[in-house]
Parts: structure tokens; sequence; C-alpha cells
């Protein structure tokens, strides 16, 4: 509980100032291998993705700058060469607060064409304003729709997903290892989805990229949540089904003349399985999914 908490303290810190000065120094890097060449680390903030072998390292999100060190050497323990590709999943900076120091050491940096232009500007956010990032933190290969990388032995795709918890996200797709990083599209049962309307993002957008991903995932594809363990596809069906009825529910309470107070004591999003009172509570989810549906 401790541990969800603290999580969520940090979470807050993607895109709110006032909590950007948290104690890193103590976070461990822990590395998972998920196939040959393929692993996920986590620290604080959005899980990274790597893909590493002859062609070099590729890191997906980076987390907060002061942790690059970690990484970098958590990189090297896997037995890894320095990052060469960076992509971002989406703008936020506990998945893009290391930039500035990959960009300099010389990474190659990949996003969504919206991440750069929300990280090249001031930004004003639910929970603040978030000042525009440096020359050598942004993206300097953007795209509309997507891209392939053709690296260590296999071809990884990443598709952008319109609005959805921004509207910059992409997923990456390692189709011969079978492992898929989600970015905040999907947080695995340790709160209710984070919906970014400020950064154009919206919940329907949500259930049609989860809808995406299932299309090709199988029960062997083991999948990376921006936040959270480790995921299958039954477990990601089970949110996208969640996130789905809970807009059923809200619907049919607005369709009913229910006001939103009336509507979140009825609990729509309780049942579930997820941290009710985790970085977005099941009240707030409420209270966005209305205000997105109405
Ligand atoms: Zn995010």
């Amino acid at each position: 509980m401790k541990k969800l908490v603290s999580t969520a303290v940090i979470t807050l810190a993607a895109v709110a100032p006032a909590f950007a000065q948290q104690d890193l120094s103590k976070v461990e890097i822990k590395a998972e291998q998920l196939a040959p060449g393929v692993a996920v680390l986590f620290g604080a903030g959005g899980n990274i993705g790597i893909s590493y072998g002859e062609d070099g390292t590729i890191l997906i999100d980076d987390q907060f700058a002061p942790l690059t060190p970690k990484i970098q050497k958590a990189v090297s323990d896997l037995g890894a060469q320095p990052v060469k590709f960076l992509l971002n999943t989406h703008w936020h900076g506990d998945h893009s607060g290391g930039n500035e120091n990959l960009g300099k050491a010389g990474a190659i940096i990949m996003a969504h064409d919206n991440v750069r232009v929300r990280m090249a500007s001031d930004q004003q956010t639910a929970f603040g304003e978030v000042k525009a990032s440096p020359k050598a933190a942004l993206p300097v290969v953007t795209y509309a729709d997507g891209l392939k990388l053709h690296l260590n032995g296999e071809e990884v795709r990443v598709i952008h997903m319109p609005a959805a918890h921004t509207d910059g996200d992409s997923i990456i797709y390692w189709t011969k290892s079978n492992v898929i990083h989600m970015g905040d599209l999907f947080f695995n049962k340790m709160s209710y989805p984070f919906v970014d309307a400020s950064s154009g993002g919206n919940v329907r957008g949500v259930v049609t990229a989860a809808d995406q991903v299932l299309a090709f995932a199988n029960d062997q594809t083991k999948i990376i949540p921006g936040h959270g363990a480790i995921a299958t596809k039954a477990d990601l069906q089970q949110y996208r089904n969640m996130v789905a009825e809970i807009i059923t529910k809200v619907e049919a309470g607005i369709k009913a003349g229910k006001t939103l107070d009336q509507i979140k004591a009825e609990k729509p999003a309780d049942g579930y399985g997820v941290n009710t009172s985790g970085f977005i509570t099941a009240d707030r989810f409420v209270e966005t999914v209305y205000s997105m549906v109405k």
C-alpha cells in the first residue's frame, strides 16, 4: 500500500512541478527479461522497455532525469550497448524526463508529432504549468501514424493511437518477441486510467486503443503497461471491458437524468479489482468519464 502511494506521488510529478522535488536517490532500477534481447526496467515513473543486441540499444521511455545514470547502469548490466535510439510513448515527464540527458549523450529521440509540439512549448495541465523542454530533450524524428524499426533480428512496429491518454500516444510492438509496450494507455490494476484532457486525451480512445492491441495480441503476449506489473492479454481485456462498462453506466445515468453526484453515489467504477484510491481514484475517473460523454 505504501508503495502504491509513493508511486502515485511520483506519477504526479509527471505533470506537476510542485511535486517535482521527489527524492529519487533511493530508487532502484530493476530489470525483468521478457524475451532474448527484450526487457523491462522498473524504477520510478513510467515502465521502460528496452531492445538490445547487434544493432544497438533502443529505450522506450526514460523516467526522471536524476535516474539517468542508474538507468544507464541497468542497460550496461544487461550486456547492452549505450542507448542509440530513444522513443517516448507520450510527452508526460515521468516518461520523458531523461530525454535531455540521453539526447546529450547521443541518443536519437523519436516520438509522435504531438509529443514534440507539446514538449517544445509551455503546457497548461490539470496539475499546473509545465515549462517547455530544452532542445536536447526534444524528439528529432517524429511521425503522424507510426514507423517500423528493423533492429536486433526483428521488426518493431511503432503505432500511434488517436486521442486516448493524450493526443500523442504510441504503442510499440516487438513482432517476433511478442512483447507490446502500451505506455499510459494501460495502467495495470494500480490505478484507474488517467485521461489527460488538457493534452487532448479522450476516454473513448482508451477503449479503441485497447481494442486495437487486443486484435493482434495472443495468450503468450507480454504487455508492458505504463505503470504496474507485466500483464497478459486477459488483463488488458479485463481493463478494456472495465473502461467500456463504466462509460456505458455513466451514459445510462445521464440519460436517466441523474446528476454527477447521483451517478458517483452508485459507485459505477467499483468491483473491478483496481486500487480505488490509487493515483486516479474511482470517483475521479467517474468524473472524467462524465465530463467526456455528457
Ligand atoms: Zn502519462
